[in-house]
């Protein structure tokens, strides 16, 4: 088999082993989820084409390992019929994974899951100069571990007090991670000091008397990536709270990346390579739109 078939084979989900002509077929779960009968159809898969088991990637898709070549296409088919559908490699917008969110999480902040089925509607595979991979969590929790993907998301706060509600214990003060809050017990008053806000949700998580509410939003992280070098995604714009202006956001940075990305380099390497000031200017103004 020659390297440009590998390669063809690889785009649309199907990874050569070690074994010859053996294939791990990779299916999408968007993130992370499939139906019962979807879940059913793959373990039927596994056993008549595969070896009886499956095997959960790290990015929330599932393999089936050693399919025959000869199989491919009618796997193909008997996939489409249930509604699924291979998760490609190579360069381009990769599945997006996400924590339950604020649909089934308590902690959520987000709708993790709608926000995924947007974004994979409109982005997913678009080809690039590198992969793009996008994750998305509901809270400051950050149970997908979002800065290690090219474009995190995370469900963010921003908070307002409500005096009447206070009862000036202190409890917010004590686990607000940007030092916003201060509590004075005795005088009974309460400072908020927006500038270092991290619009975390922690403080109307922890008070009781709901003296903090709020608006929620998106924090948007960039350039992460986390294989045999490591990058931690980094912030570049403040808290988003509309859902339209995160997706013009995404689809400036994947504008920006086909235009000065180096093939095969992730987007945290372009920004270093090049700075970030022609970056920042395409993001202000996707969000000026
Ligand atoms: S990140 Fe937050 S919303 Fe998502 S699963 Fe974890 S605790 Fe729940
Ligand atoms: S946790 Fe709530 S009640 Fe306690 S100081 Fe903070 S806002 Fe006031
Ligand atoms: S949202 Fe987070 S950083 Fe901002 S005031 Fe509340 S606890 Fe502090």
């Amino acid at each position: 088999m020659s390297e440009i078939d590998v390669v063809a084979f690889k785009k649309n989900g199907f990874f050569k082993q070690n074994q010859e002509n053996k294939f791990s077929l990779r299916v999408k779960a968007l993130a992370g989820m499939l139906k019962a009968d979807q879940v059913k159809k793959v373990g039927e898969i596994a056993e008549k084409y595969g070896q009886g088991y499956v095997h959960f990637t790290t990015r929330q898709n599932i393999e089936i390992p050693f399919i025959s070549l000869d199989a491919i296409e009618t796997i193909k088919q008997e996939l489409a019929a249930s509604g699924m559908q291979t998760a490609g490699g190579g360069l381009r917008v990769r599945s997006i994974i996400a924590c339950q969110g604020g649909a089934i999480c308590q902690g959520g902040l987000i709708d993790t899951t709608a926000l995924a089925e947007e974004i994979d509607r409109r982005f997913y595979g678009r080809e690039l100069p590198c992969k793009f991979k996008i994750a998305i969590t509901g809270c400051s929790n950050n149970c997908a571990k979002i800065e290690a993907s090219d474009l995190g998301i995370k469900g963010g706060l921003v908070p307002t007090w409500h005096n009447q509600n206070c009862s000036f214990c202190g409890r917010c003060a004590g686990t607000c991670p940007g030092t916003a809050i201060t509590v004075d017990k005795e005088k009974k008053s309460l400072d908020y000091d927006e500038k270092k806000c991290l619009f975390c949700g922690k403080c109307a998580k922890t008070c009781n008397g709901k003296a903090w509410t709020g608006k929620n939003g998106f924090r948007l992280y960039f350039g992460g990536f986390f294989g045999s070098e490591i990058h931690t995604g980094k912030q570049y714009v403040s808290i988003i709270l509309d859902t339209e202006k995160v997706l013009h956001v995404l689809d400036a940075v994947l504008v920006f990346f086909t235009s000065n990305a180096k093939k095969g380099e992730r987007l945290g390497k372009t920004l270093d390579r090049i700075g970030t000031e022609q970056f920042q200017k395409a993001l202000e103004e996707a969000l000026s739109q």
